[in-house]
């Protein structure tokens, strides 16, 4: 019998937007990419995938402020205080959160997966995989 999945809550600094998701986290990762970099501000951006089915803004705010970042995908910030919070692609089934607006960031574990590590500040030497989530 499958295990109940766990809820996971988050949203931006100001608390304008919010949300809540229960189901299995999927694919969480880090990544270096420039666009990453941008958008977020940060030398590196985690990243963890739930079902949209799943998925509800709970927030006062509604829905992110949408950018559109390439043909297929858009990015969605706080429009209050422009936190950083998600990649929504077109006709794509899940929901990417950046694991940093998760409210308990110690519950998802990224896996070794380091995209775009190349691009990555030299500087800059993140160590994914090692730790275990709690
Ligand atoms: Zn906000
Ligand atoms: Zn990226």
């Amino acid at each position: 019998m499958a295990k109940k999945p766990r809820t996971y809550e988050g949203g931006c600094l100001c608390g304008a937007i919010r949300y809540t998701v229960t189901a299995e986290p999927e694919f969480p990762h880090i990544c270096s990419c420039t666009m990453c970099r941008r958008w977020s501000g940060a030398p590196t951006t985690a990243w963890v995938e739930f079902p949209l089915a799943n998925f509800r803004w709970t927030g006062p705010g509604g829905e992110p402020r949408y950018f559109r970042s390439s043909k297929k995908s858009q990015r969605g910030n706080c429009p209050k205080c422009g936190s950083a919070i998600c990649v929504v692609d077109d006709g794509y089934d899940n929901i990417s959160l950046v694991m940093g607006s998760l409210d308990r960031p110690n519950l998802i574990v990224p896996d070794v997966q380091h995209s775009y590590k190349s691009f990555r500040p030299k500087w800059w030497h993140p160590e994914v995989g090692n730790a275990k989530a709690g």
